[in-house]
């Protein structure tokens, strides 16, 4: 079959690769019908997350028809049509039973490395490096999804793929977003980012109740989309002194809630960009925490920093005391996927949210070396590409 492979820092290429075949009795193969790429893929792009191999097939956001299943697999048949969660995950181990599907702790044959790295594994991913896995990814023909019996949603008949595609990963992700932040009527939500995941995060904290939402990022068009899909106030934060803004359209006193959806890879004028730059060069931090020092140091005392943005590593001048000192709440993590499926479906069937909203651009799956360059360089106004094998 043909798959999109990481081959490089900076390469990805369509590669022909052996076909996926049922290894487990929980296992599924599915033909994939769409397929997109993530901001966490640029992660990969970038050379910013270790242990990936010349080959590695890619894609975390699929999905596609059923066409083989294991034999412990009832739930499914071929010819399903079903949207995979990134997170891999057995639901029986002590964190899936907790719904922390992204913490689960039987999915990741590699455990022992993310140990060494995190203390402790969190679950597999799809196509996101050997210490989360080594599983083939979904920027493919065809995947094999273990405990298929758990993962995949079935799709209702006569939705279109664009419209349940990103129930995989990104609209979960930034509906987790806002849900950490514990929104309250008359809440302030600032959302650093305004990637498909920001996008999300802004629209989810409006669906949530947040009385006020303000997006900040540097791309005119991002900006824009957050304004006319959700309504958001926006911040070009080029233009002002960041932190002086929000403290001005929050009465003082700052948002009540802050999310990251920019992640390891935050964008910072001047010196501390230059700082962050350099230390990452030479290995001494392994990620540029900008925005997240910005989220800390401009939310309400006693409020709320939700990080959905991914770190890898370590960071520094982390800006602790502010945390401390003004009993600030941080929550984070891979997105629970699978415990949010279900009632985003829902939203999604009632009307409330049409996520077809952030596609900018249909590529078939030959073009993902063309996709990848595109989202990463913000060119043609890119927001999301979707590839179809
Ligand atoms: P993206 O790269 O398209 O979006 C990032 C946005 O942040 C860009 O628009 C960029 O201009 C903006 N930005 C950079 N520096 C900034 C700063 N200092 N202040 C404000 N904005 C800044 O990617 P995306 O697909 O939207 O993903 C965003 C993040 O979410 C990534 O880190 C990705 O890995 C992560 N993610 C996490 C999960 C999860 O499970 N938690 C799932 C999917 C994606
Ligand atoms: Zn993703
Ligand atoms: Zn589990």
């Amino acid at each position: 079959m043909k798959a999109n492979c990481w081959l490089d820092t900076s390469t990805v290429g369509v590669q022909d690769v052996p076909d996926p075949t049922i290894l487990d009795q929980r296992d599924a193969i599915v033909r994939i019908t769409s397929t997109a790429i993530c901001g966490s893929d640029l992660h990969l792009y970038n050379g910013l997350v270790p242990t990936m191999k010349a080959g590695d097939v890619l894609g975390h956001e699929f999905m596609g028809e059923v066409v083989e299943v294991g034999p412990e697999v009832k739930n499914l048949s071929p010819g399903d049509r079903v949207v995979v969660p990134f997170p891999i995950a057995c639901g029986r181990c002590a964190q899936c039973t907790r719904a922390l599907f992204s913490l689960c702790e039987n999915s990741n044959p590699n455990a022992w490395m993310a140990e060494k790295v995190w203390g402790y594994s969190p679950a597999g991913i799809f196509g996101y490096s050997h210490m989360l896995g080594g599983y083939p990814g979904g920027q493919a023909q065809y995947a094999r999804v273990p405990f298929a019996d758990v993962g995949p949603l079935k799709v209702p008949p006569g939705v279109p793929d664009e419209k349940v595609l990103f129930l995989s990963d990104i609209f979960p992700t930034g509906y987790m977003g806002a849900e950490l932040c514990d929104i309250e009527p008359g809440d302030v939500v600032a959302v650093w980012g305004c990637g498909p995941v920001g996008q999300f995060a802004i629209k989810s904290a409006t669906l949530l109740g947040a009385e006020r939402v303000i997006a900040i990022d540097r791309f005119p068009y991002r900006l824009r989309m957050a304004r006319e899909q959700s309504g958001a106030e926006t911040i070009d934060y080029e233009e002002v002194d960041l932190y002086d803004a929000l403290k001005d359209m929050t009465g003082g006193r700052g948002p009540d809630a802050c999310i990251d959806a920019v992640g390891m890879e935050g964008h910072a004028p001047g010196v501390v960009g230059a700082y962050d730059r350099v230390k990452q060069a030479v290995g001494l931090e392994t990620d540029r925490p900008h925005a997240l020092r910005q989220a800390i140091m401009a939310c309400r005392s006693g409020g709320t920093v939700s990080v959905v943005g991914v770190y890898a590593g370590f960071i520094d001048k982390f800006p602790f005391g502010s945390v401390m000192n003004r009993s600030l709440t941080i929550r984070t993590g891979q997105t629970h996927v699978q415990r949010y499926m279900k009632p985003l479906l829902a939203r999604i069937e009632q009307g409330q949210i049409d996520p077809s909203f952030v596609i900018t651009h249909r590529l078939p799956l030959e073009q993902a070396p063309r996709g990848y360059d595109m989202f990463l360089h913000k060119q043609d106004d890119c927001m999301k590409v979707v590839l179809t094998p």
